[in-house]
């Protein structure tokens, strides 16, 4: 199995996740390898490779994946503290999986954005 398919295949439901939310547009899940105590990811239904190859025709999935990020953060209590949503792109940006996913961590502090390197 490619990278590729990995979330396409979570999204049709031919491999298991914790999946806690599902509508026309977007699939949200749990992270299989959590980095805080909320972890979840919010990844389009139709599979895009990575933020970079977005264009006008993807705005409403995009616009949907941050909605349901804000849904899911009010539902999972973490809202009120505060919370990170990222968005990893290619080689430098540290992505892993080539199926653009928005990452929604929380229930902790969560500290600076990055370590800086001097
Ligand atoms: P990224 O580095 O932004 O591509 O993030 C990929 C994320 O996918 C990592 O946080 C992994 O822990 C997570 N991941 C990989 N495989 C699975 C899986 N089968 N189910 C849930 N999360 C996964």
């Amino acid at each position: 199995m490619t990278q590729a398919t990995l979330f396409a295949r979570i999204v049709s439901g031919e491999l298991p996740a914790d999946i806690v939310y599902r509508d026309d547009l977007v699939t949200a899940f749990r992270d299989i390898r959590p980095l805080a105590p909320i972890h979840i990811l919010i990844v389009p239904n139709r599979a895009i490779p990575t933020l970079a190859d977005v264009s006008v025709g993807d705005e409403a999935t995009l616009g949907r994946m941050l909605r349901v990020a804000s849904a899911l953060a009010r539902q999972e209590g973490v809202a009120e503290d505060g919370y990170r949503v990222m968005i990893n792109c290619r080689d430098h940006g540290g992505q892993e999986v080539y199926h653009l996913h928005l990452h929604l961590v929380g229930g902790r502090p969560l500290g600076p954005m990055l370590a800086r390197s001097r």
